[in-house]
């Protein structure tokens, strides 16, 4: 018997040092813990690391798997005894919100406006991204006064946001290009405007790896863009076609 309850002992001590080395720190598998729902988070088009040193791999994967992934949950349980907030495309959800029943209508616009904010932010960021040039370069140059113009505008806008909130270029119907800002997670949807471009000023977005220093995250930031894919907004934009 002193046997058998020393090798149990054993055992279970083995198992437990097993344990504690198997699991040095949590993987956030995507969509592991969401509740099944209408609403998904889609994987970033490109590696973690891929916008170092800029934007480092750590912050990009917090700001992914976990705020996004929030944000997406969130969604997913308003969803459930409010089916009707899937039932429509997002941007018609967001230029409507006073149709959404009181009771989830400042969730729906934190988080259906972070889902929105979030998609784009991915998309409009990349390794490699090129130069802004064709008809996205000629209406930088229309609107705004030329590219090195609006980034030092967009960059002024960004450090005089209060508290969270986004930076952004808005796009009109007729392709005219404006520089605005937002509070929390409020989307250019939400004023019957569509985001060309726009960078995230809450702390989550550049702590990690500039602390107080946001002005120097606005101002490396550009070089994660990625112009080709602005360039694909701004002409969806003009069609008319342009999601979130
Ligand atoms: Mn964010």
């Amino acid at each position: 018997m002193t046997s058998l309850m020393s090798r149990r002992h054993l055992v279970l001590a083995a198992t437990g040092i097993a344990a504690a080395a198997a699991a040095p720190r949590i993987v956030f598998a995507q969509g592991t813990m969401a509740p099944a729902g209408p609403f998904k988070l889609d994987p970033l088009g490109y590696p973690t690391n891929a916008l170092e040193p800029h934007i480092d791999a750590r912050t990009m994967e917090i700001h992914h798997d976990r705020h996004h992934q929030a944000y997406v949950n969130n969604l997913n349980n308003f969803a459930k005894d409010n089916p009707q907030i899937a039932a429509k495309p997002i941007p018609e959800v967001l230029a409507s919100l006073n149709d959404v029943p009181e009771a989830i209508r400042t969730g729906v616009r934190n988080n259906m406006g972070g889902h929105a904010n979030h998609t784009m932010f991915w998309q409009i960021m990349g390794p490699n991204g090129g130069k802004a040039e064709g008809d996205v370069i000629a209406a930088i140059d229309r609107d705004l006064g030329g590219l090195e113009k609006m980034q030092a505008a967009f960059n002024a806008a960004g450090g005089r946001v209060f508290g969270s909130g986004w930076v952004f270029v808005t796009v009109s119907k007729e392709g005219k290009l404006v520089i605005e800002t937002r509070p929390n997670q409020d989307n250019p949807i939400m004023d019957g405007k569509r985001a060309l471009i726009g960078n995230d000023v809450w702390e989550h977005a550049y702590y990690l790896n500039y602390q107080n220093r946001r002005a120097d995250y606005l101002k490396a930031w550009w070089n994660a863009v990625n112009w080709k894919a602005v360039g694909e907004r701004y002409a969806a934009a003009k069609a008319g076609t342009l999601g979130v």
